[in-house]
């Protein structure tokens, strides 16, 4: 049986108890579900009130119930929701109730999404944006997502396609028409300046790139400095003042190794070097390793060290601030003051009474806004974009070079180009990817 003949239902909301649930049904078996729950089917996309039944007529629950006969829902198929209250018991009745209907069952993590991209109604990338907007912590990123949501980057990669095609169309018929030599340059000029235009735009999409795919995953500063310097106490003390903590990720032992911060919007994550430890817990070891990995590509080092004279080691590219701990033994001022280590800022404070940390803080929000910069024009956030877009120019600028040696080798790379923007969209050969990509997402999403 094909799978979208089965009807698909899932908890679309929160978590229970809550003041209400949103179950969610998708495929050709959701009307006659309503009907046998409502008694009949409702105005379509109006919310209307119903007492839901079982089949012997006795009621489980007062609710709001909405229809959207496919295709003009979100999945394309016959959607239904039931707004009902959120109780355990109701959704416990009411899913037993559905599971026993014909060619129903739960739905798998995502799998609304993939049946709305399955039948077109958004590409592969609206539907990572999707992902990203449900998974959003902070305000630039639910901004960011909402962009690609809206099928931003999707539209793009749509109009470069069909540019790339005209111009092999323009290409092609070059060829036909000159089978007895070159083809005529009227015809290879125009085909040649289209494609050095598009590669102009997709490079200066793809140079603002990286910004992007990092406020999707954050900024990494890594507090690293001499043992008993104060790293751990620095820590707690950031995971207990930030208020907008979005997720602490307690490390098993006494010690936080990372915490998320939102400062100002930009998603910071601080790590702890003293909590990298060796371990023999395999749970520990796993995220000790993932800690590692991450300092080792930190954007910022904060080095931590009793007086200003601290030996500080470098670790990669990124920038060091000489942070001074303990002011409250030496009696020192708070806050920022002249370095000692060249252009770089460093700071005063006290971890354990959290003296100076507020100035800290501040300029960590500055460092986030500069390194983040105009973020609003990145349109790329996951490395699969960026890989199929890099795949795009390499086409391009491999059948611009081609053009001298034939005309059909210049061709067959603007194909490759086209092929690459058509996996970008989920429209070729993307099979393989879809299991992955959707895997990732929540159940009843
Ligand atoms: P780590 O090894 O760098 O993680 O250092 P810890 O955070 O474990 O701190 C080492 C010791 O210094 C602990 O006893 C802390 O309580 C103490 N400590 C940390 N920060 C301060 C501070 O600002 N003032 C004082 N007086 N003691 C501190």
């Amino acid at each position: 049986m094909h799978p979208h003949d089965q009807t698909i239902f899932a908890l679309s909301s929160g978590r229970l108890p809550s003041a209400i649930a949103i179950v969610r049904l998708s495929g050709s078996h959701a009307g006659s579900a309503l009907q046998m729950l409502v008694g009949r089917l409702p105005v379509p996309r109006m919310a209307t009130r119903a007492l839901l039944r079982d089949g012997s007529g006795e009621p489980i629950d007062d609710a709001v119930v909405l229809w959207f006969p496919g295709p003009a829902s979100a999945t394309g198929e016959d959607v239904v929701e039931l707004h009902v209250h959120g109780s355990r018991a109701v959704i416990a009745t009411l899913f037993s109730l559905l599971s026993a209907m014909p060619q129903m069952r739960t739905a798998e993590p995502g799998e609304f999404t993939r049946r709305a991209f399955e039948n077109g109604k958004i590409d592969l990338t609206e539907a990572e944006g999707l992902d990203d907007l449900i998974h959003a912590d902070t305000d630039r990123q639910r901004r960011q997502a909402l962009r690609q949501l809206k099928g931003l980057l999707g539209d793009r990669a749509r109009s470069w396609r069909d540019q790339i095609i005209e111009a092999s169309a323009l290409i092609e018929a070059g060829i036909d028409f000159a089978d007895e030599g070159d083809v005529p340059a009227e015809l290879m000029a125009p085909a040649l300046a289209r494609i050095g235009q598009l590669l102009t735009e997709i490079e200066s999409v793809l140079s603002a790139q990286g910004r992007a795919e990092r406020l999707r995953d954050g900024l990494t500063v890594v507090i690293a400095g001499p043992p008993n310097a104060g790293k751990s106490t620095l820590m707690n003390q950031l995971a207990r003042r930030e208020v907008a903590i979005v997720s602490p990720h307690a490390g098993t032992t006494r010690d936080l190794i990372e915490v998320q911060l939102d400062l100002d919007g930009y998603p910071v994550t601080v790590i702890d070097t003293a909590g990298i430890r060796e371990t023999n817990d395999p749970i520990e070891q796993e995220g000790v390793r993932r800690a590692r990995d991450r300092a080792a590509q930190a954007d910022l080092v904060l080095w931590l060290a009793e007086d200003d004279q601290a030996d500080i080691e470098r670790q990669g590219e990124a920038p060091v601030w000489l942070v001074r701990n303990k002011i409250d033994l030496s009696g020192d001022r708070e806050g920022d003051c002249p370095s000692s280590s060249g252009d770089n800022p460093a700071f005063h404070i006290s971890a354990r009474s959290g003296a100076g940390l507020a100035q800290l803080l501040e300029a960590l929000v500055g460092f986030a806004r500069d390194y983040f910069g105009s973020i609003e024009s990145g349109l790329i956030t996951r490395e699969r974009q960026r890989t199929l877009l890099d795949q795009t120019t390499a086409a391009l600028r491999r059948s611009i070079s081609a053009i001298d040696l034939g005309e059909e080798l210049a061709a067959e790379e603007l194909r490759i180009a086209a092929l690459a923007l058509g996996r970008l969209l989920g429209r070729v050969d993307v099979e393989d990817l879809l299991d992955v990509i959707f895997r990732e997402f929540c159940i009843g999403k």
